[in-house]
């Protein structure tokens, strides 16, 4: 699964601004595996929907046999279902049992005891009822649903009419009767009857579809492999199926029509990467086919259901869009490693999620890196340790948690983000070749059922041929990372350098880090594995002339915080002869901060995304208007291939307000990429404004992204009341997270402006409905702000708006 962090700068906020009050009742809390009394063989299901009612009408014949000692009953979770029959079966006939219901469990009495080995197949006739379940009080239940109507009745025009599921964790047992533990494997069958004019999804293969003769047509989806029931998955709705292959497998897209035409621009790179991490893991992609779903209002990113993966909305990109970079690509990446990782072999319990989660998280950094070069890699890389590290309190979390709260609570920075850079640790420690062939070895040995971390790492030591203990022991059953302090002292009379490494994390906890350091004369380096060991560590080497950079962590893989007390000399060093992008990262970093014009030198670096976060830093810092840096950054955007660095060199120039720039903003506002365009409008914005709002005008029919964010600062500056609809469209449209937050003010400012009281209220309505889908957490904050925006649009339209501001907040 893949979650998307919604608030991110709040989480941010919050995590600064207030020490957390944490309750700490979850570390008494041993989750233990399930314990296997029968074991799911295969499952057997036919289900009918009712649209009118969001009821799946389901009749299932589920195989079970006792996992090893004899047994006479059976506990199948089912949850908020009527059950009208449970049966055995006897051939074809049906015998009915003896079962209690208390609306989660149903106790079945198979009628004699049954011997490991002796499979017995159980008849449920039943109702799943999705949207009546409620929580232990009287809410209804919105985050575990299982099965989601959408727009069922088609009330909403403009909402499509779908139904997909979501399992993960335990909520396929909403819509079908199951022991709902990921340490059950079961191979499946589904007959889905749909409307005729809708398709379908489900795991495995599409055997036959009957038409009745009702209007419904009767799917038929049946997988011979057997595979963990929260990945088991229904999608129905009006899609356009786009196919792809790869060695003969069906690989396909299931979009709106309206993305059709850019399904493999968004897609299209997912049959390579199943070559790649075929390649690299020794092991073929062992499902019948892979398809991709994209679901209407999906309550999480992604889901990697066996052969059925779901995305959320945010995979639909136009073409516009994807000249900037397909912003979901690592996010497929993820949900395909999963079907190795999680799917063939799945995590024991969720105390294991990381042999899932940590896995699918490093395998962006492994596609990013084969694709798009090591500096991509790197920064993917970079970018989860920087998340990891945003979140201090994560630092009291192991990352196999036999201790949590909530099952859903594994689901965090730690299990993805710090997994994902422990791996990559491991595989610097170990090498390429052991790293794959550990994880080959991993996958052979438990594919088809459960792994857990120890299952990991014996097949580290048996690769390797070393024991692992210290290194699971320290990273996977342990918490926390080092805080580490570098000094570097130099004697040159007796031309001996030292190497301080001092571990500074409260904890008192010592780790033990393998890590390499460079010694730097010039362009050439020499490296000396080391390790660090203790609280404080010396290392030290001789010299005849001192070196120009001692380079610490010099594959730069640690995950820790670091205080690098380097000279300005070392660092010029170290972004113009360490070869790695975190090196040049971390001294363009540095001078940035010291304000030092060798931040200009990133304007020149082989990798886009550094260049372009070397514009940025320039135009916030006092070089802003220096004349040579402005001369670079005006033949950067002469000859830039990268749209949004090109972009970024565009913003710059626009912020210094002169005409010689009118024929560069001319040449790109029609770029076909959103960014560029917008870029370059917001030049003329200030230049030309009124052929700017005349352009606005004009692009609004297509303006996303930084476009649509210029389009709208112009509508709001211009304030006009026929603007209207595409500045509240927009506002409506946005997905309910900071970007929202962050569009309310400006909303408001433009509300103000405008005269029709119908359409301020309107407007007003959309803000109100917005502040309240923010989760509870956030409310303190976003509240006063919120209302703080909206009292100006009182202030400004008197006290008829006012009222209808206080009566609607409450
Ligand atoms: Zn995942």
């Amino acid at each position: 699964m893949k979650k998307i962090v919604l608030f991110a700068f709040l989480i941010a906020l919050i995590h600064t601004s207030f020490a957390q009050t944490s309750d700490d009742s979850w570390q008494s809390m041993y989750r233990a595996s399930a314990p296997k009394i029968n074991d799911i063989v295969h499952t057997k299901l036919d289900v009918k929907f009712d649209y009118g009612k969001a009821y799946m009408y389901g009749k299932e014949w589920i195989t079970l046999k006792p996992h090893f000692y004899p047994t006479d009953s059976l506990t199948l979770d089912a949850k908020g279902m009527d059950i009208k029959e449970v049966s055995i079966m006897k051939g074809v006939s049906k015998s009915s049992l003896k079962y209690t219901y208390d609306s989660l469990q149903l106790r079945i009495n198979l009628g004699r005891t049954y011997k490991a080995g002796e499979s017995y197949t159980i008849y449920i006739d039943y109702t799943s009822k999705p949207n009546e379940r409620k929580t232990h009080g009287s809410a209804a239940i919105t985050d575990d649903k299982g099965l989601y109507f959408i727009n069922p009745k088609g009330d909403d025009k403009d909402k499509p009419v779908q139904i997909w599921t979501q399992g993960e964790t335990e909520a396929n047992s909403v819509w079908m009767p199951t022991i709902d533990k990921p340490d059950q494997k079961s191979t499946e069958e589904i007959y889905m009857t749909v409307p005729a004019k809708y398709v379908t999804l489900s795991n495995g293969l599409l055997i036959s579809q009957k038409k009745n003769t009702d209007g419904t047509r009767t799917d038929y989806w049946k997988m011979d492999l057997p595979h963990a029931p929260y990945l088991f998955f229904m999608g129905v709705g009006d899609y356009s199926i786009i196919k792809d292959s790869y060695k003969g497998k069906e690989v396909a897209y299931y979009v709106d029509k309206k993305y059709a035409p850019y399904a493999r621009g968004i897609f299209g790179h997912t049959p390579e990467m199943i070559g790649f991490y075929e390649k690299i893991l020794g092991v073929p992609f062992q499902w019948a086919k892979y398809d991709q779903i994209v679901g209407k209002d999906y309550v999480s990113g992604a889901m990697e259901n066996t052969t059925a993966t779901l995305h959320q909305e945010s995979a639909y990109q136009n073409a516009r869009e994807l000249v900037d970079g397909n912003s979901w690509e690592t996010v497929i990446a993820h949900e395909l490693f999963h079907q190795w990782f999680g799917d063939l072999v799945t995590c024991e319990s969720w105390s294991n999620i990381t042999v899932n989660e940590s896995m699918a998280d490093y395998s962006q950094t492994l596609w990013t890196e084969y694709k798009y070069g090591k500096d991509a890699g790197d920064e993917e890389n970079n970018k989860g340790l920087t998340e990891y590290l945003s979140s201090p309190d994560d630092d009291k979390k192991n990352l196999v948690r036999f201790y949590y709260a909530d099952k859903e609570d594994v689901f965090d920075l730690v299990s993805y983000q710090k997994g994902g850079r422990v791996l990559n640790m491991l595989r610097n420690y170990v090498g390429d070749s052991a790293f794959f062939k550990a994880l080959n070895l991993y996958l052979v040995t438990n594919k088809f059922k459960n792994g857990e971390s120890h299952q990991m790492r014996l097949a580290f030591e048996e690769v390797t041929g070393q024991d692992m203990n210290w290194y699971w022991n320290q990273w996977y059953f342990g918490n926390g990372h080092p805080k580490l302090n570098i000094d570097y002292n130099y004697d040159d009379k007796a031309g001996i350098a030292q190497v301080i490494v001092s571990q500074t994390q409260e904890s008192g906890k010592i780790f033990k880090l393998p890590i390499a350091i460079d010694v730097y004369t010039g362009a050439k380096a020499v490296r000396s594995k080391v390790w660090i060991n203790d609280k404080v560590d010396t290392f030290t080497f001789n010299y005849t002339t001192r070196p120009d950079l001692i380079n610490v962590d010099a594959d730069k893989i640690l995950l820790c915080e670091k205080t690098d007390n380097k000279t300005s000399a070392n660092f010029i060093h170290q972004y113009k002869y360490a070869p790695k992008y975190i090196d040049r990262k971390e001294a363009l970093d540095y001078f940035e901060k010291q304000g030092m014009k060798e931040l200009s030198l990133g304007l020149k670096d082989k990798y886009a995304p550094l260049r372009k976060s070397t514009i940025n830093a320039l135009a916030a810092s006092k070089f802003a208007t220096d004349d040579e840096v402005v001369k670079s950054i005006e033949e950067l955007a002469g000859k830039e291939k990268d749209k949004k660095t090109l972009a970024a060199a565009l913003t710059f120039l626009s912020k210094i307000n002169d005409n010689k720039y009118l024929p560069l903003f001319n040449k790109y506002v029609n770029d076909s990429s959103y960014s560029v365009s917008g870029a370059a409008l917001a030049g003329l914005a200030t230049l030309q404004p009124d052929k700017a709002y005349d352009l606005a005008k004009k692009y609004s029919v297509d303006a996303k992204g930084t476009l649509g964010d210029v389009v709208t600062e112009i509508f709001t500056a211009n304030g006009s009341e026929g603007d209207y609809d595409f500045v509240a469209d927009r506002y409506k449209n946005a997905p309910p997270g900071q970007d929202k937050y962050d569009m309310t003010g400006p909303f408001c400012e433009y509300l103000a402006k405008i005269k029709d009281e119908t359409k301020i209220k309107q407007g007003i309505d959309y803000i109100i409905q917005f502040s309240k889908q923010i989760p509870e957490q956030y409310r303190t904050f976003t509240d006063p702000a919120i209302k703080g925006s909206l009292d100006k649009i009182s202030k400004a339209k008197g006290d008829g708006i006012a009222d209808y501001i206080s009566k609607s907040w409450k």
